[in-house]
């Protein structure tokens, strides 16, 4: 029987092994193992790369949604405006730092905020918008910059899943007030291990996050606030740094399987297809289908028992977690997209002959 996995780490690795244990080496002995030189000169190129001022690196990306929020000001009393179609660790943070996340539903299409439906959920506790680039593709940044403007609100951006994906020719976390990012191993640009990045443009938004990130103290032993011990060690800021310089590649190789599995699925009328939107460039963290008529699990098994694994991003949406029970908030497009969706395989360097088992497969479930 066949074996294909979700996600597949292990070519990767094969790849750059011998980089990777030279830069490990070249820590232990070192002696540094905390925020050391590999640390700042990771957060020297991933500021370059995004485009932004600042780039601090933390224990992971929900900690970075955590001190980005705290970073930004954004505390108890607040309201914070964000999707309820994604990973639990977007609205936990909003809740770790004392504000209360407002749920607004998602765009069918991209599974995305839908950021018609903001303005009117805005009142004069709503201090944020957080929007998250969802499976890779970017949020439509333009009118929540324009709404921001106007109402005065912070923009966060949770970037976990859009590691190189842009919007309008800016990287994703470049554009808002703040960008949080994941290093957890399988996202688009992965260390072997926990950890996350925070970006911003602002220079006391900044000082904060270096506070905050190290005791809250900008000066060792002289604490200012109460802050996290939430620092990015040097061995996995040497192992990101050799990948980073591959993430480009390794993207547009995502975007080729991407456009593979576009193609051979055209002509199947139970699946919709992931879009890509005009001015986006998607990373495809996830390639994401919309399987209809109520036979998503029925192919998840079916594909299960041929030994090709995939994934339902995500089964219950935010708002009907066991967490929020006796809230009575509904969203139609987001609880119709967790009874739909399918992650099918997809990882940078997956052969093109693993790829056209999993495409043989769904096209003969569909005959
Ligand atoms: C992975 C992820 C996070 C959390 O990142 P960790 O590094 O696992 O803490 C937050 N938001 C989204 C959308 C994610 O996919």
């Amino acid at each position: 029987m066949i074996n294909i996995p979700i996600f597949d780490a292990s070519a990767e690795v094969v790849s750059i092994h011998e980089e990777v244990l030279e830069s490990i080496k070249d820590v232990l002995f070192s002696g540094q193992f905390i925020l050391g030189p590999n640390v700042n000169k990771l957060e020297q190129e991933l500021a370059a790369y995004l485009g932004v001022k600042y780039a601090y690196g933390v224990n992971s990306g929900t900690d970075a949604l955590v001190i980005g929020l705290r970073a930004a000001g954004i505390g108890s009393g607040d309201k914070v405006i964000t999707t309820p179609f994604t990973f639990f660790a977007t609205s936990e943070a909003i809740h770790q730092v004392g504000a209360e996340p407002i749920f607004v539903d998602i765009d069918p299409k991209t599974f995305n905020m839908d950021v018609n439906k903001l303005e009117e959920v805005i009142t004069p506790d709503t201090k944020a918008i957080l929007p998250v680039h969802l499976f890779g593709q970017a949020c439509d940044m333009d009118p929540l910059l324009v709404l921001a403007q106007k109402h005065n609100l912070k923009i966060i951006e949770d970037v976990a899943q859009g590691f190189g994906g842009e919007y309008k020719g800016k990287k994703l976390g470049s554009i808002g007030d703040v960008g949080c990012f994941s290093f957890f191993p399988t996202k688009n640009l992965g260390a072997y291990g926990d950890g996350g990045l925070i970006t911003t443009n602002d220079e006391e938004t900044a000082r904060l996050i270096r506070m905050l990130r190290a005791h809250g103290s900008e000066k060792k032993y002289h604490n200012e606030m109460f802050g996290y011990n939430s620092r990015l060690d040097e061995l996995h800021a040497s192992i990101l740094r050799v990948k980073l310089p591959k993430v480009d590649d390794w993207n547009q190789k995502r975007r080729d399987i991407a456009a593979r599995y576009h193609t051979e699925f055209a002509g199947i009328n139970g699946i919709s297809l992931p879009s890509e939107q005009d001015g986006t460039s998607h990373v495809f963290h996830q390639y994401t289908i919309r399987v209809l008529e109520g036979k998503r699990d029925s192919l998840k098994q079916y594909l299960a028992d041929k030994g090709i694994g995939s994934m339902v991003y995500y089964p219950v949406p935010l708002h009907k977690l066991p967490v929020y029970q006796g809230s009575n908030w509904t969203f139609e497009f987001a609880e119709k997209a967790a009874e739909e969706v399918l992650s099918l395989p997809m990882w940078p360097l997956m052969p093109e002959k693993v790829q056209a088992e999993v495409v043989k497969a769904i096209q003969e479930y569909f005959v």
